[in-house]
């Protein structure tokens, strides 16, 4: 291997992966992050004793980490303290209407029979083909470079496109099943994760109820800060040097190469850079025009995914209602969808997700105190004025008040709102996106962002633009990608 310089732009999951990875390779890595610490969107916030995650909070697809872990000898489990959450979440469909489901297949099996006579039968077959999806997907499809479009509709995926169920809605899918509305929002919610409607993506993403049914739902102790440090212990590990509170300002391009990188206070030479900041924002503020592989226009046409409207709450009272995950559906979770993918604007009515991570880990909050995380998924590029993130603070606690019977307000000690200007400001996040790019089939594989620059070639990505997507585990499986494609150019 011809060992590089390597400058990583970003020490979110994607730039954290990329660096361990690319060091093994033997390269020279240096990351260069913005803000104080790594993670990302996945930051820690400390205050009075509470300690929030401040965006990712589920742990899923752990297959995803065990390879990764794999490739340095390691196991997830010598770096983090691992559970299993059982119930996995508490699903609130109205006012005294919850269901809880249970790290026991048997058990929610029963449960669906409960909301449909002869969904259980149903469910299992359900199950057995998104595990048929999702075993192909991850060996076929996902851990996969697209380069052309010649690449994706090799015969594979158009034989299995069809059985993937590609070409058909997720929403559809889950019709031709199961009747009752309750079991679909159970089946469909995961979409969310993916920056997706069930009503606009490819049923393939019922591969998802695999992951959550069958690999079940875990925590690393302490939360989801535990896997950012575990993560970059790897990359230490391997001899990455972190370089913080550098926002990188442009990458000087020399006759189609990337020769440096100009952060405030310095500048760093390179045989190869990596950008893992967000990679919209990216190619338009940290390139010249000429060397943009995507232009503004390119983005201003894209499905940009949703950003979210976040509070992080510190309670001096333990809630008796809420468990580790709980999620609220709307009764009429469409209208909220319609309002983040149709005809933006800040919702009416909205389904959202509340985390209490003390309720596993009392570490993460002072004694007798409740960690409280609160996510409204909302559409990107809205106007998050003091009022609307007021008005809005007022109506999620109201709303939680009536779900759970308890009293919430008198008992913040401990409160901060996040929204889009914060994700903009925080992460250079386009239109103040969570999330980066939707999964729209338009949007899938060959149709993200390249992970190589077309016009500035030792010029790289990774992140949750490119392939595979969204959510930590698919953010580094788009480094494992990236590091493949630079293994070969690079290669003696
Ligand atoms: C609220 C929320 C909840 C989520 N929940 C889940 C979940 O439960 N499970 C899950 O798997 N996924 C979840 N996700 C998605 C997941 O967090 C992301 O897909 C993933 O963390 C993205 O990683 P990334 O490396 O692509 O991007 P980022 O995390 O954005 O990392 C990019 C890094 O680049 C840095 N950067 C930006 N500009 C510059 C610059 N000019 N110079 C230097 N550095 C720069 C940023 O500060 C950041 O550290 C959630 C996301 C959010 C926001």
């Amino acid at each position: 291997m011809n060992k590089q310089k390597v400058i990583i732009v970003g020490a979110g999951f994607g730039g954290l992966s990329a660096a361990a990875l690319l060091a093994k390779q033997g390269h020279t890595i240096k990351v260069i992050e913005k803000n104080e610490q790594s993670g990302g969107r996945a930051s820690i916030w400390k205050k009075d004793g509470f300690i929030f995650d401040m965006g990712p909070s589920w742990y899923l697809m752990p297959d995803v980490f065990e390879k990764y872990f794999a490739e340095f000898g390691k196991k997830p489990e010598e770096y983090m303290d691992l559970v299993r959450l059982d119930p996995s979440y508490r699903v609130f469909f109205d006012i005294n209407d919850s269901v809880d489901i249970s790290a026991n297949l048997d058990k929610n099996l029963d449960l669906f029979e409960t909301l449909e006579p002869g969904a259980k039968e149903k469910m299992k077959e359900y199950l057995d083909k998104s595990t048929y999806e999702y075993d192909i997907a991850m060996n076929d499809f996902i851990y996969k470079d697209y380069k052309h479009i010649i690449d994706f509709l090799k015969p594979r995926l158009i034989v299995e496109g069809t059985k993937l169920h590609m070409f058909e809605k997720l929403d559809d899918y889950a019709q031709r099943y199961f009747k009752s509305e309750k079991i679909r929002k159970i089946l469909e919610y995961t979409i969310v994760f993916l920056g997706g409607s069930p009503y606009d993506s490819p049923a393939l993403y019922s591969l998802m109820s695999h992951v959550d049914f069958n690999m079940g739902v875990w925590f690393p102790k302490g939360g989801m800060g535990k896997l950012v440090e575990a993560m970059q212990r790897l990359a230490e590990e391997q001899g990455v040097e972190f370089i913080y509170n550098e926002p990188v300002e442009k990458i000087h391009v020399e006759k189609g190469k990337a020769t440096k990188v100009q952060t405030t206070n310095d500048s760093y030479p390179a045989n190869i850079v990596v950008v893992n900041a967000d990679n919209a924002w990216a190619e338009m503020n940290l390139l010249e025009e000429k060397y943009q592989t995507y232009d503004q226009r390119y983005w201003e046409k894209r499905n940009i995914a949703p950003s979210a409207y976040l509070l992080y709450l510190g309670l001096d009272t333990k809630l008796k209602n809420f468990i580790h995950h709980n999620l609220y559906f709307d009764p009429h979770w469409i209208n909220h969808f319609d309002d983040i993918f149709k005809q933006p604007k800040w919702p009416k009515n909205f389904s959202y997700y509340v985390s209490c991570i003390s309720k596993t880990d009392e570490n993460t909050a002072p004694p007798g105190c409740e960690n409280v995380f609160v996510l409204v998924p909302v559409a990107p590029d809205l106007k998050d004025t003091t009022e609307v993130r007021e008005e809005y603070f007022n109506k999620t606690i109201d709303h939680m008040e009536k779900l759970t019977g308890e009293n919430i307000r008198d008992h913040i000690i401990v409160k901060r709102i996040f929204a889009h200007t914060d994700f903009s400001s925080r992460y250079n996040a386009y239109k103040g996106t969570a999330l980066g790019l939707a999964h729209t089939l338009k949007q899938t594989a060959v149709f993200r962002p390249r992970h190589q620059s077309k016009k500035v070639k030792n010029l790289f990505y990774t992140g949750n633009y490119n392939h595979p997507g969204i959510g930590v585990p698919m953010v580094i499986i788009s480094s494992q990608i990236l590091a493949d494609i630079i293994g070969r150019i690079y290669a003696d």
